[in-house]
């Protein structure tokens, strides 16, 4: 998949792309005033959502075309380039006709390859950016999917944004970040620009710019971030999004650090901490090949003495003594959770195979 690096876009970025501006475009006066506060202060992009969409029906859902002259306006006044949500080929044809700068595929949206590939369809041709949203649970392939379908249609401005994904857990976050899920995008596709959304991935402003941070210190490109000129008056996400004074309060106090570049004695320390992490990896390798031999055989055991496979109690004694032991250690319970997890699910593997030998 060939995809042109953000540097090659032909757009001004500074030291990373900023997006911003509101959920939801509202009002003309609303469009303008944001839009005058964020020109010329490292805002390439100005956002606003037309097609608004709500988890429940009756919630407001945006104000439709007629947003789109408000933006072309706040472009033409402030020379902000103007970037909306598309979700359907209509949307797309009216966006082109205005000639929308940017468009982006919402988080719904890229869960279904159906209308990822409408839109692919109906932006065959253009070379306007398109950024793609990961979908709402963790699932990288479906996002990999989205930005083939839009390659295949000779999309080559693209690049990839993450929100975070929805939870049934409990958790500070509106959307939990899955940084493994932008990290492994980033292995794949190195030259695919990679954003941040810490707004949707919050759904509370104040902890938005730790996030914002957290982004820079994982390498990624750019910001969207939502701006509203009175917050507390937003149609939509009124929690989480800031004012113009905080947005570019918080931008001006993010460090961008670099991928490599400290001096000689940081080098060499890295290198024999490197070593010893090195070490360690393959130590634990090791152990992991041995603890599944163990119940490969643990397996054919069972399976002599049609024992089940699936051990209930003792999965669940096992999880609670590994949590307790973790927390001693200073090990978070859902870290451990989670590799004692992945951990059973090959182990159960490994007895079905011994079975069938
Ligand atoms: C948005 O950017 O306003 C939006 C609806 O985001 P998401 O698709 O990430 O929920
Ligand atoms: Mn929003």
């Amino acid at each position: 998949m060939s995809t042109e690096k953000l540097k090659d876009w032909g757009v001004s970025t500074g030291n990373m792309l900023l997006i911003a501006g509101p959920c939801s475009a509202e009002s003309e006066n609303q469009i303008l005033q944001v839009a005058r506060a964020l020109a010329d202060r490292g805002a390439t992009y100005l956002r606003a959502g037309l097609w608004k969409p709500r988890t429940r029906p009756g919630s407001f859902e945006g104000v439709g075309l007629r947003g789109l002259a408000w933006l072309d306006r706040a472009r033409s006044e402030t020379g902000l380039k103007i970037a909306t949500e598309v979700a359907e080929p209509s949307h797309v044809d009216a966006c082109l006709q205005f000639g929308v700068d940017l468009v982006w595929i919402g988080a719904r949206t890229t869960t279904n390859p159906f209308s990822v590939q409408a839109l692919a369809d109906a932006l065959k041709g253009c070379d306007i950016p398109v950024l793609v949203k990961n979908p709402m649970n963790q699932d990288v392939g479906l996002w990999i999917g989205a930005l083939e379908r839009l390659a295949n249609a000779g999309l080559n401005k693209l690049g990839a944004i993450h929100r975070g994904v929805s939870s049934t857990q409990e958790m500070r976050c509106r959307n939990a970040p899955a940084w493994k899920m932008p990290i492994e995008l980033m292995r794949k596709m190195p030259n695919l620009p990679m954003i941040c959304d810490p707004s949707h991935i919050c759904g509370k402003s104040a902890l938005i710019p730790a996030i914002a941070q957290e982004a820079m210190d994982l390498l990624f490109d750019g910001l969207m971030v939502e701006v509203h000129p009175d917050p507390t008056s937003a149609l939509s996400d009124a929690a989480q999004q800031l004012t113009p004074e905080i947005f570019l309060q918080m931008v001006a106090a993010l460090r961008h650090p670099h991928e490599k570049g400290g001096d000689a004695a940081f080098e060499k320390r890295m290198s024999q901490l490197r070593e010893k992490v090195d070490e360690m990896d393959s130590r634990l390798l090791e152990m992991l090949a041995q603890r599944m031999e163990i119940v490969s055989e643990m397996g054919t055991l069972k399976a002599q003495q049609n024992v089940s496979t699936l051990q209930p109690h003792r999965w669940q004694e096992i999880l609670r003594e590994r949590e307790e032991h973790g927390a001693k250690l200073g090990l978070p319970s859902d870290f451990v959770d989670h590799i004692m997890q992945t951990l059973h699910e090959e182990a159960i593997r490994r007895q079905e195979e011994a079975r069938l030998t």
